[in-house]
């Protein structure tokens, strides 16, 4: 099996601090332990809640009944809350805080604004950012896929632009459901986050988790939601974004087929795509990725997430090539 990279986003470099680490082509990954055990609790006023970068953070705001709109802000960023009944909390309101892989470490404030039809108050919680450890890849790429020409780099530039349109607006109303669904089952590569540096030059971190699959197997959506976004760009290939609402998009890229159109409306487990190795792409893999409310996550993350589905499938076995690693990549 061929070594399964992409290599989103190359021009922008990363800052030197952020170069940490030595460059192994991993074999492992270490498992979001976040909600592992019990869930990070709100202690209502001045509560504290701690994750690492690239990690997802359940914020649970006790309200009464007369609560209509629960709002946060983090690190400039918007959080929609929604109401939550089944988690074995109090009663209240619930909003997922992603925390950016390039969230800086250390202890920020969250301010949650909690609106009756009569009043507002503030809520505020103290989110510590952890720092994780992000491997470095250094890849070595022919030349005309790092440093674009003049053509090449316009075109990016109008395909960026068109994903920040579609992603603009979010869909008022939260779409999906307990029980997130793992787009494929195949090997996981670990290198969500990863700093790259290309041809030794540092570029953008790896914002998604890379998953190697054969050509051709089926891609399901992760949640239900709305298609905002088909594409077929230069990076990214054939791919996807779904709506999820309220600021929660899920994405899938290097698809060699996509199965939906814009506006569709799809189910946790739908079929959306098959696994490809457009773009640029070094060998079929799918490259998963979440934004929440602006922040990049691990969308592994998704799945330990305290909101299960009733019926948890028996997940097949997922098939791993021994042989398969990721060495230097040949695109
Ligand atoms: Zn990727």
């Amino acid at each position: 099996m061929k070594p399964a990279l992409d290599l989103q986003h190359p021009r922008r470099a990363m800052p030197a601090r952020c170069l940490l680490g030595i460059a192994i082509l991993l074999a492992g990954y270490l498992p979001v332990d976040l909600f592992a055990g019990s869930l990070p609790t709100g202690q209502g006023v001045h509560g504290r809640y701690s994750g690492k970068q690239g990690h997802i953070i359940v914020v649970t705001v006790p309200t009464d009944d007369s609560a209509t709109t629960v709002q946060g802000t983090f690190l400039g960023r918007s959080i929609r809350f929604f109401p939550e009944t089944r988690l074995d909390e109090p009663k209240g309101f619930v909003g997922l805080l992603g925390i950016d892989l390039q969230d800086e470490p250390g202890t920020h404030e969250l301010n949650v604004e909690v609106k009756t039809r009569e009043r507002s108050r503030t809520v505020r919680y103290s989110v510590t950012v952890v720092k994780e450890k992000f491997h470095i890849e250094h890849l070595t790429l022919p030349k005309d896929k790092v440093d674009l020409d003049e053509k090449t780099l316009a075109r990016w530039k109008a395909e960026q632009e068109q994903v920040k349109e579609a992603l603009a607006t979010e869909s008022p109303s939260k779409l999906w459901q307990p029980g997130f669904v793992e787009p494929v089952n195949g090997k996981r590569t670990g290198i969500f986050g990863s700093v790259r540096v290309m041809n030794g030059q540092p570029r953008n971190p790896h914002n998604g988790e890379d998953v190697g699959a054969p050509l051709g197997t089926a891609v399901a959506a992760t949640n239900d939601g709305v298609v905002r976004l088909t594409v077929d760009h230069f990076f990214s290939g054939k791919g996807l974004f779904v709506d999820h609402g309220l600021g929660f998009y899920s994405m899938y890229f290097h698809l060699s087929e996509v199965l939906v159109k814009d506006g569709d409306q799809v189910k946790a487990g739908q079929v959306i795509g098959k696994v490809g190795a457009t773009g640029r792409a070094t060998g079929p893999h799918l490259h998963w990725g979440v934004k929440l409310n602006g922040a990049r996550v691990n969308p592994y993350a998704l799945l330990d997430l305290p909101f299960k589905g009733e019926t948890p499938s028996a997940a097949p076995v997922p098939v791993v090539d021994p042989a398969s690693s990721i060495g230097a990549p040949v695109p």
